[in-house]
């Protein structure tokens, strides 16, 4: 039956998003850096920025991974603030704590492994949720966007980085040919995993435009919903509130 098919493929996408992880946790950063040529702290400051975050606020980083936003939100917050870095996988979970130990992130921040689909936390409970380049890998996205819709205090925000879809036809065409071909040898030579890399472009292929997603967070209840493009559209930022 078609029920039996759908759940292979959402199984099929769990077990490949889990491999994806634990093979690249290792080498996450570096290629992050190496394949954006560092774009990816701009992107990453500029969610920041939109945030609208406090001091004194409790923050959630979901898919939160290695952690880039967490350091940051937790000079943010300050002491009386807490940040929960989130992600369904532990070699990244792992590689997160140990690099923010290792920067003096420490106090204010836990690691707590969930999955994005049925978040372990109370109702109303956060100021501010992130989910950066972690939506294109959850399996049902709308359950993900209203369990954090669940999560979030009224008045707080969501904010999604993912990437999107370019805005003008010649940068699609220069950005496909480098994701689809470039970066899955960059991979190779770099992490010893072509596999991982060609996954990655495939997933940004398949991930809904901007409109798609800006009607995805209406319908789970976000309000004031809006997007700015980065970089020609190849990234986007999306914003949503509860009230
Ligand atoms: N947010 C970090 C960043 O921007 O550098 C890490 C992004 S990384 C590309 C995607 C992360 O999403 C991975 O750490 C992966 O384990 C996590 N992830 C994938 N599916 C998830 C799910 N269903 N729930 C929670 N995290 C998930």
């Amino acid at each position: 039956t078609h029920f039996g098919f759908k759940t292979v493929a959402k199984e099929e996408k769990v077990a490949k998003v889990a491999e994806v992880f634990h093979s690249v946790a290792q080498k996450y950063d570096v290629m992050n850096d190496v394949m954006s040529f560092g774009i990816h702290r701009l992107w990453k400051r500029f969610t920041i920025d939109c945030s609208g975050v406090k001091k004194g606020q409790t923050i959630l980083d979901l898919a939160g991974g290695t952690g880039d936003l967490t350091a940051k939100f937790s000079r943010i917050v300050g002491e009386t603030g807490h940040v929960v870095l989130a992600d369904i996988n532990e070699s990244m979970l792992k590689v997160g704590r140990n690099k923010l130990r290792d920067l003096g992130v420490v106090g204010n921040v836990s690691y707590v492994q969930a999955n994005a689909e049925a978040l372990p936390f109370p109702d109303n409970y956060f100021d501010c949720i992130t989910i950066a380049f972690g939506l294109r890998n959850v399996t049902d996205k709308d359950a993900a966007l209203k369990s954090m819709f669940r999560v979030l205090k009224p008045g707080g925000r969501l904010l999604v980085l993912e990437f999107s879809k370019p805005v003008f036809d010649p940068l699609s065409k220069i950005y496909d040919l480098y994701s689809f071909h470039i970066l899955p040898k960059m991979g190779k030579v770099i992490a010893q995993d072509e596999d991982s890399y060609r996954y990655l472009a495939e997933s940004i292929r398949m991930h809904p435009n901007q409109e798609t997603l800006r009607e995805m967070m209406q319908s789970a209840g976000f309000t004031q919903t809006e997007y700015f493009n980065m970089t020609g559209g190849i990234v986007a930022l999306h914003r949503g509130f509860k009230f």
